[in-house]
């Protein structure tokens, strides 16, 4: 049961919508058994790196880890299921004007996002900035629910209709796959088995749907990345880096290069708090010993010397404005990455996203963003840090910008390039 594949998935809809029926009608007509119905997960007690236990509650938290860290995901709740073809964790995230900052969280870690649509209404300016917002935080799969069908007749020509507003909507945001499938969530049609009312839908049902997408693993087959979280140094016979891997995998006698530093150096041991891995994976937090002496520490990225990581202090970023404050050019803010804390400075908004259409809008020299905008920005961080763009790993690619003042996430950032200013810091 171990390795069934494991997806990850965030609902999405109004208040209304159907949200919690369709969860719950879902879980009940699927029958499953009591070790695999739905259980609500702690996720602001533990940290990762620090819990050696779980590896599904690792798999849960891991996204924006400097995020967690600064604890702003407490209005996602995670539930988990298992049916006997895979294992789900599903996001759920509240609908009330935060829910950017919310949907940014449960997003940044799901594979794929059910958009729930309430087949009277159609597609909605919100359903819109839903659908903006998953593709930007680089979820690539889309399950369209069109819910209460029963109050619309069943109509196949209302829902051919949202299919295709939909897809007409959704050309410019390159989702890999959607699927649209009509439901009453009240009554469970369509949701675990193929509804009466509805002979002319031949899809599968939600359920069947879910258990066999293909997502593809980007994780795992990512370049090796582990950001350094803590030294662990219990005696002098033993110096340890642990961290969770964010990419690929690791194992004795590989060479790994110490970012932003450049030095590569061996692998001796990969190790967990149950002993020594022939090989770690991502979604593990373990401890790397290393062959040699060398210059690392919290906030250093552990990288393949292959496909390493960049390294600069420029970085051409989109960013998620998340408070009321406005963003202020010029300003100093901390800038999280990984496990790596600097300061930086936002020199330019060039263009805000039109977060109903995903298309970009050129800004004044003095404009900037508000509330709950989304913008790309020049940044000038005061260290050189080692990422990657956030298409390649959502991990290494995802940062957060702190008010130093009030120390409040204001904002989300996703690096779209990284590059060196002449300034060469060593
Ligand atoms: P949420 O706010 O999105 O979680 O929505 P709920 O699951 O609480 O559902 C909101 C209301 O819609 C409740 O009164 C449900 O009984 C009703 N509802 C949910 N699904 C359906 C459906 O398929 N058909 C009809 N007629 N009502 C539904």
């Amino acid at each position: 049961a171990a390795d069934k594949p494991l997806l990850r998935f965030i609902t999405c809809g109004s208040v209304d919508d159907g949200k919690s029926t369709l969860i719950g009608r879902l879980l009940y007509d699927a029958n499953l058994a009591p070790d695999d119905l739905i259980a609500a997960l702690e996720t602001d007690s533990k940290k990762h790196g620090t819990q050696g236990d779980d590896l599904d509650f690792a798999l849960l938290v891991d996204g924006l880890a400097a995020e967690r860290e600064q604890g702003i995901t407490i209005d996602v709740a995670y539930r988990y299921f298992a049916t006997d073809k895979r294992k789900f964790i599903v996001a759920d995230t509240p609908g009330h004007e935060q829910y950017t900052r919310n949907m940014a969280v449960g997003s940044s870690t799901a594979d794929l996002a059910i958009l729930l649509v309430d087949a009277r209404k159609g597609i909605l300016p919100q359903t819109r900035r839903h659908s903006v917002i998953n593709s930007m935080f680089g979820v690539r799969h889309v399950v369209v629910a069109v819910n209460k069908m029963d109050l619309v007749g069943y109509s196949e020509d209302v829902f051919r209709k949202i299919v295709a507003d939909f897809h007409e909507f959704a050309k410019n945001l390159h989702f890999a796959s959607i699927y649209v499938v009509p439901l009453v969530a009240k009554d469970g049609d369509n949701l675990v088995h193929a509804s009466q009312h509805m002979p002319w839908h031949d899809g599968p049902s939600l359920l069947a749907y879910l258990e066999g997408v293909a997502v593809e693993d980007v994780m795992r087959i990512a370049p090796f990345r582990m950001p350094v979280q803590w030294v662990n140094r219990p005696n002098l016979d033993f110096r340890g880096f642990s961290g969770f891997i964010s990419g690929g995998n690791i194992r004795p006698g590989d060479i790994v290069r110490i970012l932003p530093s450049g030095r590569d150096t061996r692998v001796s041991r990969v190790v967990t708090y149950d002993g020594d891995l022939e090989s770690g994976v991502s979604g593990q937090s373990v401890t790397i010993t290393l062959a040699e002496e060398i210059d690392c520490s919290r906030g250093d990225l552990l990288s393949s010397p292959v496909s390493p990581a960049q390294v600069g202090d420029r970085l051409e970023a989109k960013l998620l404005w998340l408070v009321r404050e406005p963003l202020t050019t010029g300003k100093s803010y901390l800038l999280k990455i990984g496990t790596k804390t600097t300061p930086a400075v936002v020199n330019l908004v060039q263009s805000r996203i039109e977060i109903e259409t995903g298309l970009a809008t050129p800004l004044g020299a003095e404009e900037t963003l508000a509330f709950n905008e989304i913008g790309e920005a020049q940044l000038s961080l005061e260290t050189v840090v080692a990422c990657d763009p956030y298409v390649e790993n959502r991990e290494t690619g995802g940062f957060i910008l702190i008010d130093r003042i009030t120390n409040e996430t204001v904002a989300v950032g996703m690096v779209k390039e990284v590059s060196a200013s002449s300034r060469r810091v060593a």
